[in-house]
């Protein structure tokens, strides 16, 4: 445990957002405990996220991504991804850059399916999003979704960037704006 804990070399979030139901807190809890889900996790209102630290690539991560999810078997799902839930992106990006990612969840209910799979594949394609279909049921796809994502955030320097220009002006915050001038001319301490 303590080993987990502790030092990381990048820090991203990682935002799931979508409508209620289609299988975000289950993609989520399929990814952290790496446990098959279970019935009857109450529904998301809204936006959840949680933080998970993360090896991909040699790097140890805590991640920021938009993480687009509907459900293969709801319809209704996957059009608000356009009409709801990518205008809401748009909206609220601090970075143009940020790395999108479109999920198609429950693809092991397919006899139930109603969103094929080149239907996802064409509208991540117009929202310039990457694209996986996957199951927080059986866990088919899920690290692989956040790993994709994680590799891809990685190759986008401004994102890099834009994170490290944060973490000094925090570390600025903590310091005064002037260093008063010292009689004995000592700096750091
Ligand atoms: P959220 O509102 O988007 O966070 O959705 P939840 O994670 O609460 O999931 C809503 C329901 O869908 C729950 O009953 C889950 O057990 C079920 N569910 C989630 N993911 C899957 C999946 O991949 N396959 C199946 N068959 N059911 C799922």
């Amino acid at each position: 445990m303590s080993s987990s804990s502790g030092a990381y070399d990048l820090s991203f979030k990682i935002l799931l957002i979508g409508d209620s139901g289609v299988g975000k807190s289950s993609l989520l809890v399929s990814f952290i405990s790496n446990s098959l889900v279970q019935d009857d996790l109450p529904p998301t209102i809204g936006v959840d996220f949680k933080i998970k630290q993360f090896t991909v690539g040699g790097k140890r991560l805590k991640l920021t991504i938009w993480d687009t999810v509907y459900d293969v078997t709801k319809r209704e799902s996957f059009t608000n991804i356009s009409e709801v839930w990518a205008k809401e992106v748009e909206l609220n990006s601090a970075n143009q850059d940020c790395v999108k990612m479109l999920v198609g969840n429950k693809v092991d209910k397919d006899s139930e399916r109603f969103v094929s799979r080149e239907e996802g594949a064409a509208l991540a394609k117009e929202l310039g999003c990457l694209y996986l279909e996957c199951s927080a049921r059986t866990q088919e796809n899920v690290r692989q979704s956040f790993e994709e994502l994680a590799l891809k955030i990685m190759e986008v320097p401004s994102l890099l960037e834009e994170g490290s220009t944060v973490v000094k002006r925090n570390i600025l915050k903590h310091k005064p704006e002037h260093q008063t001038p010292t009689s004995n001319g000592g700096c750091c301490s």
